[in-house]
């Protein structure tokens, strides 16, 4: 089991999105994807139709128990979320060891359903937008850390401010952390500030992509179709991102 998680303390730039559409892709090359909802607002629960009605992923968490699986397809499976989930930020504020509830619960997860075709079952953690406990459990329940934008402006003190919460949770929770690279987000043609966004942020992290603004993939995730969508601009770009990601991360081992 590998773990990526995608995440960034703003809202709104395209955490959720990419998450879908990264689960959705490597599932259809045959991979075992895993998909964790740990946003309290539960959008990539809604992106695949599902909801999580019980709260049952909070009781996980507080119980430090397997967490709870739904089959989406024979290659892709998710934890779903739930409003639920928001009161994992006070109930769990002063508790010892808080930071490794998520990680706990994983290790105790078996994955049903699941035949890795094509190597190991690859989790992907949704993050909320927080730098608080759930985003905490998020970082260090995970190996890798992508971190999507937005392109259309300079959005670089919430990543340098990013990168000082990472480094922290390395030096004392995570050592294997690392931010393996940035996607820029719903990118406008012909906008000059794209270029300038794209060099400041290559100068911190490598940027594995540069999606472009497509109502597609919108339809698709806000209306719970998204195992469904074919054609998409941005769908197209996120193969290339998954690609570049298989450079970063060997095990990911993408074909
Ligand atoms: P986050 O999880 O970071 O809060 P979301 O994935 O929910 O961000 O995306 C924020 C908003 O931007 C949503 O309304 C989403 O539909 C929209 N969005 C995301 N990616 C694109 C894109 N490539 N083109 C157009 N709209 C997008
Ligand atoms: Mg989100």
């Amino acid at each position: 089991m590998h773990v990526l998680a995608i995440g960034n303390q703003k809202g709104g730039v395209a955490k959720t999105t990419s998450a879908a559409a990264l689960g959705v892709i490597l599932s259809r090359r045959g991979k075992a994807v895993h998909l964790i909802d740990m946003d309290p607002q539960a959008n990539l629960s809604e992106a695949f139709g599902v909801e999580d009605g019980e709260g049952l992923l909070f009781q996980a968490l507080r119980q430090r128990g397997p967490l709870p699986v739904v089959r989406l397809s024979d290659t892709l499976t998710l934890t779903p979320s739930s409003i639920d989930l928001a009161r994992a930020e006070t109930e769990f504020l002063g508790e010892p060891g808080r930071e490794y509830m998520l990680k706990t619960c994983l290790e105790k997860t078996e994955l049903p359903g699941h035949v890795p075709a094509n190597g190991d079952v690859v989790v992907i953690i949704d993050c909320p937008p927080s730098l608080a406990v759930l985003a905490t459990n998020c970082l260090t329940a995970t190996e890798a850390l992508l971190v999507p934008m937005k392109a259309g402006g300079f959005e670089l003190r919430a990543v340098g401010h990013l990168t000082d919460v990472v480094r922290l949770l390395k030096e004392r929770v995570n050592p294997g952390l690392r931010i393996v690279g940035v996607v820029l987000t719903e990118a406008k043609k012909r906008r000059a500030i794209t270029p300038q966004v794209i060099e400041e942020v290559g100068r911190l992290y490598p940027v594995l992509g540069v999606i472009p603004e497509d109502a597609e993939l919108v339809y698709a995730t806000t209306g719970g179709t998204t195992l469904k969508l074919k054609r998409s601009t941005a769908l197209e770009e996120y193969r290339k991102v998954v690609d570049k990601l298989g450079e970063e991360l060997a095990w990911l081992n993408v074909k």
